[in-house]
């Protein structure tokens, strides 16, 4: 399948050969390990010097489709399917950071992805430098002669700032540093970083890419040559996805593009009935006229996401009030399910970050 198909015609016709059964839809294949042929091609398929499944940590065909068709998708060539987002977070800078080198990332990230910055990353000696989503200038004073990879989300979470991918893309590239860009709020259908001249793009295919709360999943993508060294990571340390999960999620990219005009209209309308309400502080949408980056919204994004955020008057006691009262929409920490939810980063997934 060629990347200049409609994205909704890849997403549905991308599939793996068919079976001798002449199947319509993909089957599942639930085998940890696979048969050789004979000694020359047990030895062929473990040089690499042919392609094929050896064993499911390295490759099974649900998985292998389910990222072939994310990476036509994202516009990009090679990925590696993980068994969580933050497996994926994580390989996708292990995979290229030594002891002694530096990371800049912008500071308003997934919080476990900030604990990988803070907590874990400078046990072996790798550093690293915030940078505010809304001074984009600071970017190049934070880049040291050490530095190795960008890490960016765009929109962030929880507070859906924007970052000039293009722009930042130049930066890194005329540094000879990868960037590396979340991609999990935006999904491959509103946004694509590797097109925009990222070097990696990160998911956690949890949320919109599955959709349905079923799954935790993950996925690093980018090219062959950078790819390379996710997988020899990943193979050897064995943070591979369920081949039952790489096939439903393989069935749920089927319908995400009409997944996401929906989630984006319904959001959009609730953005701007939120934004007349006094008891609101701001509301925060892409697609709202009132973000202080609209216009890049507009060039760099399809549709404005599915997700809003805003701050009551009143603090945080307005918050926890207002979560409590909920009759309908769950109170959960889970995003990209059908079921609407509110969440409250500030005393779950961002809790331990400072008050500031
Ligand atoms: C949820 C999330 C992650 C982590 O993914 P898991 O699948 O929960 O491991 C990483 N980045 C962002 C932006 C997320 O929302």
């Amino acid at each position: 399948m060629s990347q200049d198909r409609h994205f909704e015609t890849i997403a549905i016709r991308t599939q793996m050969e068919r079976s001798a059964q002449k199947e319509h839809s993909a089957p599942l294949y639930l085998t940890s390990s696979f048969l050789f042929d004979d000694a020359e091609h047990a030895k062929a398929l473990f040089n690499e010097d042919i392609q094929g499944n050896i064993y499911s940590r390295y490759s099974n065909p649900n998985n292998d489709e389910f990222i072939e068709k994310l990476c036509l998708l994202e516009g990009t060539e090679d990925g590696v399917a993980t068994a969580s987002g933050m497996a994926a977070m994580f390989l996708s800078m292990v995979a290229f950071v030594r002891s002694g080198d530096h990371i800049v990332a912008s500071r308003s990230l997934f919080g476990s992805t900030h604990q990988i910055l803070t907590q874990i990353l400078p046990r072996w000696g790798v550093t690293h430098t915030y940078v505010d989503a809304d001074r984009p200038e600071d970017f190049e004073q934070a880049i040291q002669s050490n530095t190795k990879m960008i890490f960016i989300e765009t929109p962030s979470n929880p507070a859906i700032d924007l970052i000039d991918i293009t722009w930042l893309s130049e930066l890194a590239t005329k540094h000879d540093i990868i960037l590396n860009v979340d991609n999990c709020f935006a999904t491959p259908y509103l946004q694509n970083p590797i097109k925009l001249g990222a070097h990696i793009v990160t998911h956690s295919a949890t949320k919109f890419i599955d959709g349905q709360g079923r799954v935790l999943a993950g996925a690093v993508l980018g090219s062959k040559e950078l790819i390379k060294e996710v997988r020899f990571m990943a193979r050897h340390t064995g943070p591979s996805l369920s081949p039952f999960h790489g096939w439903l999620l393989s069935k749920s990219l089927e319908t995400l593009a009409v997944r996401m005009e929906r989630h984006c209209e319904n959001a959009f309308k609730l953005a701007q009935f939120l934004e007349t309400l006094p008891e609101i502080a701001y509301v925060k949408y892409p697609y709202l006229p009132s973000h202080p980056q609209y216009e890049l919204a507009k060039k760099q994004m399809r549709l404005g996401g599915g997700l809003v955020s805003f701050e009551l008057r009143g603090g945080i006691e307005a918050g926890r009030n207002f979560l409590n009262k909920l009759q309908m929409i769950s109170f959960s920490a889970n995003l990209g399910d059908t079921r609407t939810i509110a969440t409250h980063p500030a005393s779950t997934t961002h809790s331990k970050l400072t008050e500031e």
